[in-house]
Order: C-alpha cells, then sequence, then structure tokens
C-alpha cells in the first residue's frame, strides 16, 4: 500500500519505519525539520514514567519500561543508563512506603528488562553521590535506574533507520488539508494513498478539523519547559516540587545541569518558550533542595516543549500520557505518545494500517 505519514518527530517516524518493515511504500511529510519540535525538547529520559503508577497506568508502564530497554540495546552510542536519586526528606514529599512500593512495582514491571535493582542510601552514602544535597532533614534517598538520551540525535538515527528500510522522508514539506478518501494536499498539490497516517503531533488534531474530519478525542496541550546550566551535575534527581504534588528532576546533560519540568496549558497560537515565570520556578525548585543556589548567568539556555496529551477536564498533571489511535476511512490519527513508546506506538499504527488493505 502506498502510506502517507504526517509529522518528523518520534512517534511519525518510528510509525513510518514500522509500516515500511511491514511491506508499504512510506512517504513522510514534515513541514519542518525532522526532530525540529517537540521530539527534541523532551527531559531526555527513556523511562517507564515512576510517577505514573500513581494515576494506575500500569500497562503504560510496562509498555514503556519494555521500550526503554530496546532503546537501551539499539542506539548505546545514543542513550545510557542513568542512575537517579530520589531523595526523603523528614516531612517532605510522599512517605517512604510509598516510594519503596512504587519502586517495587517499577522493578515488577519491568521483568527482564529491568536495569539494575534500587537500592535505598543513608544520608551520608546520598551526600557522596550528590555533595549539594541540603542535609537538613535528609533521611536518605533511594537510587533507581531509568535511561537518558540525546533525544534529537537519537531521533535522527531512528529516521536514518527507517530511510535504510525504503521510506522517503519529505522536510519542509507542510500538508494543509487530508480528505478521508486518501486525498492528501499540500503546496505542490494533491496526492492520493491508500492509508494517510496523521501523527503530527500537538497539531494532530489542528490538522483535523482544518480538514473538516470529525474526532472523537481532544488534546490537552501542556507546555514544559527546561534550564539547561552551565554547571557539572554529579548525580541526577527527581524530586517533589514544595509544597505540590508535582515532581520534577535535576539531570546531567552533556556535561552541564538540566533542570525540568513545568506544566502549563497553553493554545498553539501561543509561542513555545520558556517563560520568565517558568524560569523562576524551576530555580527555585532547584533551590529547594542544594545548597549551590542557580546564578541567572550560569543558565546557558532554555528549551520548552507542548506536551499533545488526551484531554481531560483534570489538572494536567493529573493527565494521563497514554495514547490513542482512531481511524476515519483512510485516515489513521495519533493523539499523544511518549517518547520512550514510539517504536510501539508505531506498531500498532502498522496493525490498523494493515486491516485497510
Ligand atoms: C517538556 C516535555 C518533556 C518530555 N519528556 C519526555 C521524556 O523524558 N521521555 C519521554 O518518553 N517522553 C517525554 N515527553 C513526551 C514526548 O517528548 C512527546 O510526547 C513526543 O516527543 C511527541 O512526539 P510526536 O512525534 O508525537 O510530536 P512532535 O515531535 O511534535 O512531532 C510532530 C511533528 O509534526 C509536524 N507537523 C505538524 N503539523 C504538520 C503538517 N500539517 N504537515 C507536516 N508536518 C506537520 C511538526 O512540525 C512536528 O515536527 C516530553 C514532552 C515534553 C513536552
Amino acid at each position: 500500500m502506498r502510506v502517507a505519514v504526517i509529522g518528523g518527530g518520534i512517534n511519525g517516524v518510528m510509525s513510518a519505519w514500522e509500516l515500511a518493515k511491514t511491506g508499504h511504500q512510506v512517504t513522510l511529510f514534515e513541514r519542518q525539520k525532522l526532530m525540529g519540535a517537540t521530539s527534541s525538547a523532551s527531559t531526555k529520559l527513556l523511562h517507564g514514567g515512576l510517577r505514573y503508577l500513581e494515576q494506575g497506568s500500569l500497562l503504560l508502564v510496562r509498555e514503556s519500561l519494555r521500550e526503554r530497554s530496546w532503546w537501551l540495546q539499539q542506539a548505546p552510542a545514543l542513550c545510557h543508563p542513568l542512575q537517579i536519586l530520589l531523595p526523603h526528606y523528614q516531612g517532605r514529599g510522599r512517605p517512604r512506603w510509598m516510594l519503596a512500593i512504587g519502586l517495587f512495582l517499577y522493578r515488577l514491571l519491568a521483568g527482564s528488562a529491568n536495569i539494575a535493582p534500587h537500592k535505598w542510601l543513608n544520608p551520608q552514602q546520598a551526600l557522596q553521590m550528590s555533595p549539594h544535597l541540603k542535609p537538613e532533614g535528609l533521611l536518605g534517598a533511594y537510587a533507581f535506574w531509568d535511561g537518558q538520551m540525546d533525544d534529537y540525535k537519537l531521533g535522527l538515527w531512528a529516521a536514518d533507520q527507517a530511510r535504510a528500510a525504503g521510506v522517503t522522508c519529505k522536510e519542509h514539506a507542510s500538508v494543509n488539508t487530508i480528505s478521508q478518501d486518501g486525498d492528501l494536499v499540500t503546496s505542490a498539490g494533491i496526492l492520493h494513498f491508500d492509508a494517510i497516517v496523521n501523527v503530527a503531533g500537538p497539531w494532530a488534531r489542528q490538522l483535523l478539523d482544518a480538514s473538516g474530519i470529525p474526532s472523537k478525542h481532544q488534546l490537552d496541550l501542556v507546555r514544559g519547559s527546561h534550564l539547561l546550566v552551565n554547571r557539572p551535575c554529579p548525580a541526577a534527581i527527581l524530586a517533589e516540587v514544595p509544597a505540590s504534588k508535582r515532581i520534577a528532576f535535576i539531570l546531567p546533560y552533556q556535561g552541564k545541569t538540566l533542570v525540568g519540568t513545568t506544566e502549563e496549558r497553553q493554545s498553539l497560537t501561543d509561542p513555545i518558550n520558556c517563560s520568565d515565570q517558568e524560569k523562576h520556578y524551576l530555580v527555585r525548585f532547584h533551590d529547594s533542595l542544594m545548597t549551590n543556589p542557580l546564578r541567572p548567568d550560569e543558565i546557558s539556555s532554555t528549551f520548552a516543549g507542548i506536551r499533545p496529551l488526551l484531554y481531560s477536564n483534570d489538572d494536567p498533571r493529573q493527565a494521563s500520557r497514554e495514547y490513542a489511535i482512531e481511524q476515519q476511512g483512510k485516515v489513521i490519527t495519533v493523539f499523544g505518545g511518549k517518547w520512550t513508546t514510539a517504536r510501539s506506538l508505531g506498531q500498532k499504527v502498522a496493525k490498523v494500517v494493515a486491516k485497510l488493505a
């Protein structure tokens, strides 16, 4: 079948690759450059998402943990296991028993894909790994494992694999509208396909609306920002933001420190930038944990992306990270989808396309 994939983020690239592997003739349309949007503005973690256990998303966490292991095996030059500390303070954050149950489940769901067992560190051991953690009230820390990637380069690596499998990638090729009969309109004209896969991430619903295709799914667009700080980070930290249930990260990244992230609802017409308010929020989060406060001149850059989350009326912190695949005629649309699970999402897309044959 002739299949068009719209969107050159990680979900589009992996869908295209999986479709080519199953024998389809695939053309990918990306209106800018491959990996130019959300997929290169992530927290750079290949992870199961420990915090999604609280939402009961056990299947998603299991899928993500297995996919994490696939990425780590496939491209070891662009991603690696990362040990993360979960510090535990007197009177602050979730109770220790809750962290212990969460990590036990995490390990159980990973099964044979687990990287290494988690362990409890006493305050001295925790401070040895992260000497600038505030010592007052520190009861210890859990140390557990996830993966870290260079999201931009790993995405381009996946695009190279897709090309090698036969995918034609067209950059600077914006799709204006699509039809349920398989017509795809670009500024160069109308093309016809046997199936059109709309994987435009945060813009997926916008493309359906522009094309007059109804959908039962809506996207909740939630911006997340990061700071890149010009100082080395001795150990990765995951911790609660004070006076909130939110968690955020302080991570070593390419010799610098990456601090993120935020959750701000926004519309597609707003600029996708880290606001001053988010910058202050992230600095406050860092300084609430570390004895060496961040100086403004150490922040070398900021970046932001929009999470395409399945809409819920809830607070975005509670929004599910599950994704949905919807079919209308020859159009298949993906709503949501984490970086880590892009390959398994692509495999599901390929199964839906196969039914159209
Ligand atoms: C702040 C933040 C942190 C995150 N951290 C992590 C993490 O650590 N680990 C993890 O697993 N996940 C993480 N995620 C989630 C993950 O990054 C995203 O869900 C994923 O990258 C989305 O990929 P995508 O391909 O669906 O979308 P995108 O990467 O946004 O790609 C969509 C592409 O479609 C293109 N497009 C749109 N409209 C058209 C059109 N009409 N014609 C042609 N092309 C079009 C866009 O230009 C864009 O390149 C994070 C997300 C955010 C925002």
